[in-house]
């Protein structure tokens, strides 16, 4: 039968003026804004339309190493480890307000730049990269050593100290947010900050950046390098007075910075890498539920997310009701301008990914796989997909192996538990998991056996600040987030003295 198409209608439209201005294009470095020492600048473009929406200054070596003296000397000698942790939260409380109160203004240039839904980037990311910061803020003056017990007439205490220069590399599908895991941590521990956005996205952290200076961050504390992996985050990630680096993106270019760090000066390096993460509908699911709840876990954001449930494992005696519901519901999923009211799915960010989905949506045809609904591009202009729901998927195919980072479900049939635990682990990602089921005793066996740093049971995305986040085997290394966040920032010096009385404590 004919697989059904979405109406074209939402995006033959024309584009919806987002209503902001973009005022900050250049790098920010040592508190100003300048250009890029080569004069180069690179186009940002809006998904919608792939016009340009600015060009911004393309920082490169020179501009890193810039920026990374300026980090130098305000850790060295500046007011910010040495001030007060409360003071330091107090910037970090203040600078949470701005955002909330340009919540407008920011969620605006986000969807301009990265095409997400501005409802969800207003309503569900600026208040998440708020509590982020609020959250920080509030552990600043909370972090302190100990008094070790020693066996010698020791005294011997710890200092967690704050490292020093933190070079920070994000991605584009969360700009902001991805912004705040990274910096939020780093400045409450007292840290000095460079950080390279994407190439896809610059414009939403040069404008957050401008606040938190605003909040009273004295300068060089953060600076902002915006440009390419290769040029500027290779030179970040191999640079000799950086003392740590934390990266978040695709897995392949995960191992270069691992290596550039290594070769360079051996800075600890935290890794937040790809996924491909099951979501496992057991057969005591309620059916409805069910498919809401892998439907948002594999669609939110356009399926641009590293967590994606992007392996739907459903037990066969609900399997077939699953498949008609599934594709019932992406069928509804109102798919257009991201600006306007109601939408649930923008544009993918960029040429290169429309290209990259569309590929693996006729690799999955290809191989087999029955394509329900979907399968292609949504009207003729920008990068619009439509919601593409595959059935009778089978472990061994591209598209339940690879990272197809869009909005393509691709739905596998299992038999029973043990079974499905060894199929869902069976994959070099091990990022986060899904499991629904009525049974507290399957859940606790599925939430033991299946290897990833999350398993969302009945729930999916859940992401508070204090949930600590991160990726067992090829998803990365460490946790970002919670108390375990801190960890990344902080170094840990024995204070070793004699005690003159044979007085011991
Ligand atoms: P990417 O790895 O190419 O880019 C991520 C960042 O790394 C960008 O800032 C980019 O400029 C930089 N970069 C690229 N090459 C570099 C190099 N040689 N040296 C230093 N920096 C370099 O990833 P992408 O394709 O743009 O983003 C999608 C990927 O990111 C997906 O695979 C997704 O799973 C992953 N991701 C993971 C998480 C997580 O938290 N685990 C979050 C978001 C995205």
């Amino acid at each position: 039968s004919a697989v059904r198409k979405h109406s074209t209608a939402a995006v033959l439209e024309e584009p919806i003026n987002p209503g902001v201005s973009v005022n900050h294009t250049q790098l920010l470095i040592n508190g100003k804004f300048v250009d890029a020492a080569s004069g180069k600048t690179f186009p940002t473009l809006d998904p919608r339309t792939g016009e340009v929406i600015a060009h911004v200054a393309e920082g490169d070596a020179e501009d890193v190493n810039r920026a990374v003296s300026a980090a130098r000397k305000a850790f060295d000698e500046g007011p910010w480890p040495k001030m007060t942790a409360y003071e330091r939260s107090m910037v970090l409380f203040r600078f949470a307000d701005l955002l909330e109160k340009h919540t407008d203004e920011l969620a605006a240039l986000e969807t301009l730049d990265n095409g997400k839904p501005y409802e969800q980037a207003a309503k569900i990311e600026l208040p998440m990269v708020a509590r982020m910061f609020r959250y920080y803020a509030g552990w600043a003056d909370k972090i302190h050593g100990l008094t070790v017990p020693a066996d010698g007439p020791h005294q011997v205490q710890t200092l967690h100290e704050p490292i020093g220069v933190a070079g920070q590399i994000i991605p584009w599908n969360f700009p902001l947010l991805m912004f705040a895991w990274k910096i939020a941590p780093a400045l409450a521990c007292g840290n000095s900050v460079v950080l390279k956005t994407a190439e896809q996205t610059p414009l939403s952290a040069l404008y957050a950046a401008k606040l938190l200076h605003e909040a009273g961050l004295p300068e060089g504390v953060l600076n902002v390098i915006s440009g390419f992996g290769p040029t500027a985050g290779a030179a970040l990630a191999s640079h000799m007075d950086v003392d740590k680096l934390a990266f978040t993106g695709s897995t392949d270019t995960g191992k270069i910075v691992l290596e550039l760090a290594a070769r360079s000066n051996l800075k600890p390096v935290t890794l937040e890498l790809g996924g491909k993460s099951p979501f496992i509908v057991c057969e005591d699911a309620d059916v409805e539920q069910a498919v809401e709840l892998a439907h948002f876990a594999l669609f939110f954001n356009q399926g641009q997310c590293c967590c994606a449930g992007s392996r739907t494992y459903v037990h066969e005696s609900v399997y077939d009701e699953f498949i008609e519901k599934a594709k019932a519901r992406a069928m509804r999923r109102t798919v257009g301008d991201p600006f306007k009211k109601g939408i649930e799915q923008g544009p993918q960010i960029d040429n290169e990914q429309f290209e990259k989905i569309l590929k693996c949506i006729r690799s999955g045809m290809e191989s087999g796989a029955t394509l329900e609904t979907g399968g292609g591009q949504l009207g003729s202009k920008g990068y619009y997909i439509q919601p593409t729901v595959f059935s009778n998927v089978k472990d061994d195919m591209h598209i339940a192996q690879e990272e197809i980072f869009g909005p393509v479900q691709s739905i596998l049939k299992f038999k029973d538990l043990e079974e499905v635990v060894q199929r869902a682990n069976n994959t070099r990602y091990g990022l986060a998991a899904g499991v629904f089921t009525r049974s507290l005793d399957t859940a606790n066996t599925l939430t033991r056996a299946l290897r990833a740093g999350t398993v969302w049971v009945n729930c999916f995305d859940v992401f508070d600040a204090a949930i600590p986040f991160g990726g067992y085997k090829m998803s990365g290394i460490g946790r970002e987030k919670g108390e375990y966040g801190l960890k990344n920032y902080l170094q840990v010096k024995a204070v070793v003295t004699p005690l003159k009385s044979l007085a011991r404590i």
